[in-house]
């Protein structure tokens, strides 16, 4: 297997002096030398051929012993140095200090196709920022971030992606309800591969640690190999980074949003400098849209990062960043009207968003006030929200409500509630929908095929996870892979797949890892 490896990371920024893996504050360094610890016996569970191919690994070397051996840490890929970044952290918007890659591994860089990849191991470990943990990483919550990163791409959402899922032969305990009943479960490595990993928090510690000389060195890095097109070393070209940053943000969260997408752990060492969904932990899709939701049982008193408040925290987030980096720029002003672009960008992105779902092309005042309808009608009656927006492609313009009605019945989770006043507003709103619909010029078919390039058929709904997860436990890991094809094609109808275009069912309405999760992986 021939890698051409680039490591521009560990040779541009400061690394740690200490080689010893001991868990410390880790000072004026972006990361630590480690050596991914060696698993008893790696059996590689699934990779992604997907991934395979942007690397330029072919499907025989996936197979081979060393592929194996790399992606599971048993072996140091030739000339590379692997290590583990330093961040710290705003968690559940408090200050958390160090926290660093506790179990996270970068085995190297390479560059394939003029584009630029990390490989990172996740469960490969002790590492300097373990802290109190153990390094590794348990097969269920692995199963969810490989399964996960790789349909958010086919989705069309910005991410870190993943090459490969792995048994380590090892197993770890874990709480997995934080009740007192700690039990031994399988070990797992995933090798999850992005352009870069750094965080919102990589910046954040050298603000911390009032150490300019590196956070502008980290910063300068950024722009150089991620954010090219912008030239120069000073305060202009900061400021613009900061935006990008921003524009970034904003984008994936749009993504988030269209989808039904609920991360669970915005914390600010959970966002990516590049704007890619990372750390797939208690992430949730929204079945019954309801914007209050979150799947992370750790948030579940405040909610903090339930689906509704996440371009909010986005944006906080953002403000923590800037923070980070104002010291190269102190310009309040400037950085405040970077800041103040979010709402605005956000609401306008957002409603142009909305109306793609609803297959509006064109824009008349009052779609507005159809899309905060529909939200609000939304509620009355639990109302699987993939099934709705993929049902909603076909509906026919010149047919009554109630004949539209019919055509998105199924999304609704309990038909019987469907009366009286929940009926009343449903009426209402597709009346307004339809007339607005005669006022454009496409044809059914027409907006039916633009809707359904939007409006995902198949997402990982928590329950098909689990039934992944399930199956693994017991040694099958056939689902692993059926859900992976499934996901590649989100947007196709896919008519021997039509089992999983289907509301969750009622088993799984408050099963463990179907409806909560908590952060325990
Ligand atoms: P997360 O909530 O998964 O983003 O993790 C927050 C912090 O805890 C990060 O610094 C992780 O590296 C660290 N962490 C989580 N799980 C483990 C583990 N099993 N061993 C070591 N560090 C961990
Ligand atoms: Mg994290």
């Amino acid at each position: 297997m021939k890698l051409n490896v680039q490591d521009t990371f560990n040779k541009q920024l400061p690394a740690d002096p200490i080689k010893e893996n001991t868990r410390r504050q880790v000072e004026a360094s972006a990361f630590s030398f480690v050596t991914p610890r060696i698993p008893s016996q790696p059996e590689i569970l699934h990779t992604s051929d997907d991934m395979l191919n942007e690397i330029g690994i072919t499907k025989e070397e996936s197979k081979s012993e060393q592929f194996k051996n790399i992606v599971t840490g048993a072996e140091v890929y030739p000339n590379t140095t692997p290590y583990s970044m330093c961040y710290a952290g705003h968690q559940f918007g408090n200050w958390a200090g160090q926290l660093g890659d506790g179990r996270a591994i970068n085995l190297m860089e390479i560059v394939n196709n003029d584009k630029r990849w990390a490989l990172q191991l996740k469960g490969a470990g002790e590492t300097p920022y373990s802290r109190t943990a153990d390094g590794m990483a348990v097969l269920r919550s692995s199963i969810r971030e490989h399964l996960c990163s790789e349909a958010m791409y086919h989705l069309g959402a910005p991410t870190t992606r993943s090459l490969s899922l792995a048994l380590t032969g090892d197993e770890v305990m874990r709480d997995v309800l934080y009740n007192g009943n700690p039990a031994l479960e399988k070990s797992a490595v995933v090798c999850r591969t992005a352009p870069s990993f750094l965080r919102f928090g990589n910046f954040q510690i050298f603000m911390a640690r009032q150490d300019t000389k590196n956070l502008k060195a980290l910063v300068d890095y950024t722009i150089e190999y991620f954010y090219p097109h912008i030239k120069g070393n000073d305060k202009n070209a900061y400021i613009q980074f900061y935006k990008e940053v921003l524009d970034n943000t904003l984008d994936m969260i749009i993504h988030w949003q269209r989808v039904g997408f609920v991360h669970g752990v915005m914390n600010t060492d959970n966002m990516s400098i590049l704007g890619l969904t990372i750390d797939y932990g208690p992430y949730g899709w929204l079945e019954g849209y309801d914007p209050d939701w979150t799947p992370n049982t750790t948030d579940a008193s405040n909610k903090r990062y339930r689906y509704g408040n996440q371009p909010s925290v986005a944006l906080w987030n953002l403000v923590q960043l800037g923070n980070a980096i104002y010291p190269l720029i102190e310009e309040t002003e400037a950085m405040e009207e970077i800041l103040d672009s979010f709402n605005k960008g956000f609401a306008k992105k957002y409603h142009f968003m909305m109306l793609d779902k609803l297959g509006i092309a064109t824009h008349k005042e009052g779609d507005s006030k159809l899309i905060l309808a529909l939200q609000k009608t939304l509620r009355f009656i639990e109302t699987d929200m993939t099934l709705f927006f993929r049902k909603l492609a076909n509906i026919e313009k010149d047919k009554n409500e109630a004949e539209a009605i019919e055509k998105i019945k199924e999304a609704f989770y309990t038909p019987s509630d469907f009366q009286g006043e929940v009926k009343e507003n449903w009426h209402d709103w597709f009346k307004q929908y339809l007339n607005r619909l005669q006022e454009e010029s496409n044809t059914d078919e027409e907006r039916k095929e633009k809707m359904n390039a939007v409006n995902p058929k198949y997402v990982l709904r928590n329950y098909m996870a689990q039934l992944a997860i399930d199956d693994a436990n017991k040694g099958d890991y056939k689902l692993i892979d059926e859900l992976y094809q499934l996901l590649k094609k989100p947007y196709d109808e896919q008519p021997e797949n039509e089992k999983w275009f289907a509301k969750r069912p009622d088993w799984a309405r408050n099963k463990v890892g179907c409806s909560m999760l908590s952060c325990s992986s």
